[in-house]
């Protein structure tokens, strides 16, 4: 099998499965008891390790139950906690956000009066234009790196300038933990969102990180666990697996990045060689595993089918609902025309890819490409 969907998920690192395993019977760890007070100290263990890996401050480490649900605690949080002290209802997003971004703005539209200021890629997928962040906001959100093309976003110059603004920035920096610089204080956000099933952790776990101030109001309401950010008894494993995970991914990170980018530009490469018009969707600056391409005239399900009956496990450009293949949101902003972006295809590699993977794609694309673009003219 060769497994190229990385951006999805990744395997869980074996020092991950290991915490994992020993922590897996840890009890409450708010139990003022000794059981107790023994899961507490490894969750605050690992809270301290995450905090001294990303660049934060223990207290802003709130373990959640996904990136999906940091990025929905974060966005509306804030938007609530500011919308008055800002005096505006203005929302700042890219178009290209993930939809566990998107759909949390579009909501704050429909239904808490939210007016939104879109920011729009170039063709290239990068956000360059980000004057909308120079007027005030209640908050503003950007990805750190695209899911689907990978390309990274210049946040830096984003936090700059919502910062000028009086604005809280949020970042879903669920790509780009374990394989960019991700540094909390340094990137001036107000909070950023990861996911640990992105770097090797178990799915299911995720991060907030949120300074003291200024902190989104509560989304979720319980037992005012995790700053009362997150309520719920926290899964202990978890937490200690995922500081694992996250430890040995940015001890790799460099060596591994420079692997990555060196096998995929040598993989692009021999494919746009092998394969009649293949469009390659993103230039630098792009995430090292990422190879977006686009074959025009070929149908996703077609090229998905082929290349899973060959033992090749990929992603398609388009976005699938109820069966129906349509252009994802993303190539849509992009600007790119529908034949092609019909026929994209999202290729991850990740820390289990190896140069065989890559021979074997190289092999059969041509073939399975043919085919699907026989499939896509009937
Ligand atoms: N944000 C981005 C950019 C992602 O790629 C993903 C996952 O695909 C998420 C958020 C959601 O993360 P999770 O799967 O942990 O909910």
């Amino acid at each position: 099998m060769v497994y190229l969907d990385h951006a999805a998920t990744t395997p869980m690192r074996q020092a991950a499965i290991d915490a994992w395993v020993e922590h897996a019977a840890a009890v409450n760890p708010g139990g003022q008891y000794s059981s107790g007070r023994a899961a507490g100290a490894v969750l605050a263990q690992a809270r301290e390790d995450i905090a001294e890996l990303l660049g934060a401050d223990p207290v802003e480490v709130i373990f959640t139950g996904s990136g999906t649900e940091a990025d929905n605690i974060a966005v509306r949080g804030l938007y609530r906690a500011r919308r008055e002290a800002a005096g505006t209802n203005r929302v700042v997003a890219s178009t290209i956000e993930h939809s566990a971004v998107l759909e949390t703005v579009k909501s704050l539209a429909q239904t808490e009066g939210a007016e939104v200021a879109w920011m729009e890629p170039d063709r290239g997928g990068h956000l360059r234009d980000l004057s909308a962040l120079d007027t005030p906001a209640a908050v503003a959100t950007m990805m750190w790196a695209n899911n689907e093309t990978g390309a990274v976003q210049p946040v830096r110059e984003a936090a700059e300038r919502a910062a000028a603004a009086g604005t809280p920035l949020h970042i879903d920096a669920v790509q780009a933990v374990g394989k960019e610089d991700v540094h909390f204080h340094d990137s001036g956000a107000t909070t950023l969102a990861a996911s640990a099933h992105k770097f090797g952790g178990p799915r299911g776990s995720g991060i907030l990180l949120a300074r003291r101030s200024p902190v989104p109001a509560p989304v979720l309401l319980g037992g005012g666990q995790e700053r009362g950010l997150r309520p719920g008894t926290v899964d202990v494993a978890a937490a200690a697996a995922t500081a694992a995970a996250l430890r040995e991914a940015l001890a790799e990170r460099e060596a591994e990045n420079a692997r990555l980018a060196k096998l995929r530009d040598e993989f692009i490469e021999r494919i746009v060689a092998a394969v009649p018009n293949t469009l390659v969707t993103t230039p630098e600056p792009r995430l090292p595993g990422h190879a977006h391409l686009m074959f025009p005239g070929a149908e996703a399900e077609s090229m998905l089918m082929l290349l899973d009956s060959l033992g090749i496990e990929a992603s398609a450009g388009s976005a699938c609902s109820a069966g129906v293949h349509r252009l994802s949101h993303v190539l849509e902003a992009m600007g790119v025309a529908t034949e092609d972006g019909m026929g994209a295809l999202r290729l991850t590699l990740g820390r289990t890819t190896t140069a065989a993977d890559v021979d074997k794609v190289v092999a059969e694309l041509p073939a399975v490409i043919e085919r699907a673009r026989l499939a896509g003219s009937l």
